[in-house]
């Protein structure tokens, strides 16, 4: 008789240390306990402040009510997502034409990634450095191997497919723009270089447009599907999280185009039933609540939040212009990434700002080798506090 010894996933030694949040936040905890009545200055971690529309309160409690009504409670729902916010969410890519068939409801874009890993055989991810922690993890647990692409200030922190280092085969490439962490945007003609280099080497890009509604300016492109071709080698994963303020609610989408064909098959149809088996769907409660922020009342709230978090990032922009430090972000992001003065490395600095004045920022090492000299600001604090960290800061570079 043969039995094989149960194992645990042996890839978890992969991962380093702590969650990086959950590290910071620990050390909140201590500078919090040893000085409980100093004040804080939050540009830490990317989540949002502010409350949902009540448009969108309004929504869920109607929908509360209606789970608990004999005539209009619900059951499980379509695993795609109910159509009717299928259908606004198609209706958001205006003239880039995607069909409701084309956009899958999610709890929220942090799963998404391990999700849509299933549905393709390969072996090579390519990502930034600095990048989204998630996408590392997701790809260290499924043992995929890692091509780093480095964002510097050489590459005013866009790496383009001539950062590849050379004979790498990825198969998978994440982008992210508006950028978390660096706050970096890309442009049409960059994104353009990306969806070639895809099509040409038989890639599938999985572009993280998170934070898509930063972008106030017309000319930078909020959808990958912005670039010809892109549906044939695109897959696009959106959230409700930061511009409607769905952290704690949770709700999200991915796009699958019916163009993005890999041995000629429909990977859309293939997502289709991968989540027949992996999925119930999204909360009935919670999608209505969606509908409502993507409501005229809704989209007019959701632009107030973000213009006065970008109120925020432009304060940090306006500031740090002024002195030496070099840079990026904040222009069409919540987010800048700075690197620290020259005599410090990033997580001194953290350290710094933390233990001198109070300011909670993000050590950039936490994001990748690259982000060894950099903290990362976020603008999603209150807007006296921010200028009033943003100007403490400033010392350092004068
Ligand atoms: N993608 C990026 C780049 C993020 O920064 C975040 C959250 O911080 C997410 C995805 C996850 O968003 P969600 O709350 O929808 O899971």
């Amino acid at each position: 008789m043969y039995t094989k010894k149960l194992k645990l996933n042996a890839n978890f030694e992969k991962l380093t240390g702590n969650y990086l949040f959950a590290t910071v936040s620990q050390k909140v905890k201590a500078y919090q306990t040893n000085h409980p009545h100093a004040p804080l200055y939050k540009l830490g971690i990317g989540d949002v402040s502010l409350p949902v529309a009540p448009v969108v309160a309004h929504a869920l409690r109607q929908a509360a009510t209606e789970m608990a009504d004999i005539k209009t409670v619900q059951g499980y729902g379509d695993y795609e997502g109910l159509p009717s916010l299928r259908t606004a969410i198609a209706q958001r890519y205006g003239d880039f034409r995607l069909s409701p068939q084309e956009i899958f409801v999610t709890d929220g874009a942090k799963n998404s990634f391990n999700h849509l890993f299933e549905l393709f055989d390969f072996d090579t991810v390519l990502m930034p450095d600095p990048v989204y922690p998630v996408y590392r993890d997701a790809s260290l647990l499924k043992n995929k191997k890692i091509v780093y692409v480095h964002a510097t200030p050489a590459n005013h922190f866009l790496p383009l497919p001539s950062d590849i280092p050379p004979h790498a085969t990825p198969h998978i490439i994440f982008l992210c723009s508006p950028n978390n962490p660096t706050g970096a945007v890309y442009t049409t003609a960059q994104l353009l270089l990306w969806v070639d280099y895809a099509l040409s080497h038989k890639a599938v890009i999985l572009f993280d447009g998170a934070y898509r509604d930063y972008i106030k300016d017309d000319s930078l492109p909020k959808s990958i599907y912005q670039i010809p071709d892109a549906k044939k080698c695109a897959i696009e994963i959106c959230s409700f999280s930061k511009s409607d303020g769905f952290t704690g609610l949770r709700c999200g989408y991915v796009v699958i185009p019916q163009d993005l064909l890999i041995a000629q098959k429909s990977v859309n149809q293939l997502f289709v039933r991968y989540l027949a088996t992996n999925t119930n769907g999204v909360s009935f409660v919670v999608q209505k609540a969606a509908l409502a922020a993507l409501s005229p009342e809704g989209q007019a709230y959701s632009d107030y939040c973000i213009n006065l978090y970008m109120q925020n990032a432009h304060a940090m922009h306006t500031t740090l212009q002024s002195t030496q430090a070099i840079f990026v972000g904040g222009k069409n992001a919540p987010y800048l990434w700075l690197q620290s003065p020259a005599h410090l490395d990033g997580s001194s600095f953290f350290e710094q700002l933390l233990h001198n004045h109070g300011i909670i920022t993000t050590p950039g090492a936490g994001f990748g080798t690259q982000g060894q000299s950099y903290i990362r600001l976020s603008a999603f604090g209150s807007a006296t506090s921010t200028q009033q960290a943003v100007q403490m800061i400033a010392q350092y570079y004068t």
